[in-house]
């Protein structure tokens, strides 16, 4: 298999073209197809593997061909967002969250500013975050503790979501996440699709699991 013949956006592949990635990796290629499908994805995968682009991939082209129905002359819009917050990716760590920031960065180099996205887990201050989440951005990266407290202000609204990642939902759970994670999980709509990406596969997990996704795809290498 090769990139290509995966059904992406060509602005996306243009993008993986200048990254010179020319084999999807054993979980970009199993979980991309189901997931550009809609379905959730459970996966266990750990850093290393290319987990990143496997459950980015499939929202960026999401996001992109939701906007302007896959047609990139997409008449008169010169590339300016529109709406709300469509995904939220969760991370355990703030280092995780500027890794995929800057590989968000990579992947959308070609699209102007349909895919903006925004990372709150950086060490900034309150108001620097509640500016940046005004802007309202297609994409926001967070830590589970950060999105809380700005859904609990209000600062970060969910009602426009259609995508949610648990990036490393072991070590999540891990660094005591789980009230948090409580917390978003009743405040999502409904039917919107969830990617759980985890190096081990506890029963902790197994508990996200339960709480944030319906008849996954599953990814066990
Ligand atoms: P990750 O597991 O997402 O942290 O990715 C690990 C590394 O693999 C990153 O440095 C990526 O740039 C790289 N990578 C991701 N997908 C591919 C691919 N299909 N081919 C080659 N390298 C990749």
């Amino acid at each position: 298999t090769t990139f290509t013949s995966l059904p992406l956006d060509p602005r996306i592949l243009q993008a993986i073209a200048t990254l010179n990635y020319s084999t999807p990796t054993p979980v970009q290629q199993s979980v991309i197809p189901p997931a550009l499908e809609g379905k959730d994805i459970l996966a266990r995968a750990k850093t290393g593997s290319g987990k990143t682009a496997a459950y980015l991939l499939p929202i960026l082209h999401r996001i992109l061909t939701s906007q302007d129905g896959g047609n990139i002359n997409n008449g008169g819009n010169d590339g300016e967002a529109v709406g709300g917050t469509e995904a939220l990716i969760l991370v355990p760590t703030r280092e995780l969250a500027d890794q995929v920031y800057k590989v968000i960065e990579q992947y959308t180099a070609f699209c102007g500013k349909l895919v903006t996205a925004v990372n709150i887990a950086r060490n900034i201050s309150d108001s620097i975050q509640q500016s940046l989440l005004l802007s309202h951005p297609k994409i926001v990266i967070s830590t589970p503790s950060r999105a809380a407290i700005h859904f609990n202000t209000e600062t970060l609204s969910l009602s426009s979501l259609k995508y949610l990642v648990i990036d490393e939902a072991d070590l999540i759970l891990s660094y005591g996440h789980e009230n948090d994670m409580q917390v978003l999980s009743g405040a999502l709509p409904k039917g919107i699709q969830t990617f759980l990406m985890s190096a081990t596969l506890t029963d902790d997990v197994e508990g996200l699991q339960k709480l944030f996704c319906r008849h996954p795809f599953v990814y066990k290498p």
